[in-house]
């Protein structure tokens, strides 16, 4: 772990003393909308899945992020006359228009992967320039939509996209993306996206003589990176690029670091990203990233109903009791982060027949087998194909999963009918962050 200065570890006091408020809003949130629920006597649907989510915990990842990457942050701060100072927050892995409210009144950029996530930026009321179309291979209509409304910033990786943007929207601030070492990341993205270093001077050569505005270099270490040197080593090359880009004449202004961070690893990629940045980039350099589930992740928690019951005879007659336990929601629902996300949602009990259990263990809390299981009638359909939970649960009981902010509902389908728009309630547990979305 890094040594974290005073500045970060007055930030990390405070930020575990908002989070036990925080637990206590969820816990209730979660209690008061459950206990209204008669699953012998509700609407059909009524006792669906819901999220609770805490607007606060976003509020304090965006005050983490700026207490961990001051170094980074200033290079913002020289240009904020002309240009003013952007974190754009990939839209793409949570799109809750609360959140998203709140992280445009923080101020913060967005990082856009289509017309529809740039369209709901748009009708938030933010600035085209604090919008950056990060998707290297974009369709021609919709790059004709961005130059409709003036979203300059776009990434590219290949020969064609520069053709396509020549043609479409010849004044567009291009950045160069390039692909990075992301063999330790959760989720690959250099595989399909990002120009391989030995292509970019041809790159920068042909943009030069379509005369096209290369304003910049991007990378992505790979989605929750787990290896904090890659975010070194993309940056070295992202220098050798702009040198390249100098010798064919384009005066690069800008570094965009990507997305990748993690919740629980800020501080060791600030801690070796921050120096890297300033060792190869002097000031001048605006630098801008694109945090996805950094942001999200673990503002969300979600609640299930369980539906049905299975005995595991088997286990039974081996005196092993064992169940499976069916949800409301599985993988094509809100939980698609198992199959798109590598993510394992760890199941807790938040109501037992008439007693809660929100971050605590059932009195008697004898361990019981479990598998857990989505409604679909597919047998991919698995949350967890082995956990031990305390009691014997039971059907109308309710589980709770925390951390389902990222790449969650965003990617749910509605295969089987049985995704409608989960309810997602808000809580607000720092007064920072109520102020705002009451101004
Ligand atoms: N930027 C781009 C171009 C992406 O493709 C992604 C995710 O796929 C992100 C940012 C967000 O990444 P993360 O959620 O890992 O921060």
């Amino acid at each position: 772990s890094p040594k974290l200065s005073p500045q970060q570890r007055r930030f990390s006091q405070s930020k575990a003393a908002h989070e036990v408020l925080a637990q206590s809003m969820i816990a209730h949130a979660l209690q008061s909308h459950i206990e209204n629920i008669d699953p012998d006597q509700c609407e059909a649907g009524g006792e669906d899945a819901f999220f609770v989510a805490d607007l606060g915990e976003i509020y304090r990842q965006h005050m983490r992020w700026k207490v961990n990457l001051p170094r980074i942050e200033p290079f913002y701060g020289i240009h904020s006359r002309d240009v003013p100072l952007t974190l754009p927050v990939a839209v793409k892995c949570n799109q809750d228009p609360a959140v998203l409210r709140l992280l445009a009144k923080l101020g913060t950029g967005f990082d856009c992967a289509s017309k529809t996530e740039i369209k709901q930026i748009l009708d938030l009321g933010v600035e085209p320039h604090r919008i950056i179309y990060a998707n290297p291979c974009k369709t021609a209509s919709y790059v004709r939509y961005a130059a409709d409304n003036n979203i300059r910033m776009m990434t590219f990786d290949n020969p064609e996209e520069l053709y396509k943007v020549k043609k479409f929207f010849p004044d567009a601030s291009l950045v160069l993306r390039i692909s990075t070492d992301d063999s330790k990341a959760l989720c690959r993205l250099s595989l399909k996206y990002g120009a391989p270093l030995d292509s970019t001077a041809d790159l920068l050569r042909l943009a030069n003589e379509l005369e096209l505005n290369v304003i910049g270099v991007s990378f992505h270490v790979g989605s929750g990176s787990t290896d904090p040197s890659a975010f070194v080593t993309a940056v070295k090359d992202a220098r050798k690029v702009f040198d390249e880009a100098a010798e064919v004449g384009y005066d690069l202004r800008m570094l965009d670091v990507g997305g990748g961070y993690g919740t629980d690893n800020l501080e060791q990629i600030a801690a070796m990203l921050g120096p890297a940045v300033d060792r190869y980039f002097p000031p001048s350099i605006r630098v801008i990233a694109e945090p996805g589930r950094y942001y999200v992740e673990t503002a969300f928690t979600i609640a299930t109903h369980v539906i049905a019951r299975r005995t595991v005879q088997e286990d039974m007659m081996a005196g092993q009791p064992s169940y499976m336990l069916y949800l409301n929601d599985g993988v094509y629902g809100n939980f698609s982060n198992i199959i798109f996300d590598h993510q394992h949602p760890v199941p807790r009990v938040l109501k037992h027949g008439p007693n809660y259990y929100y971050n605590s263990l059932a009195k008697d809390s004898q361990l019981t087998r479990y598998s857990v299981w989505g409604p679909t009638c597919d047998g991919i359909d698995c949350i967890s194909s082995s956990c031990f939970l305390p009691e014997v649960l039971e059907v109308g009981d309710w589980l709770y999963f925390n951390n389902m902010g990222a790449y969650s509902k965003c990617s749910a389908t509605k295969f089987n009918g049985f995704n409608d728009d989960h309810r997602v309630m808000y809580v607000v547990s720092e007064a920072g962050a109520q102020a705002l979305l009451e101004s």
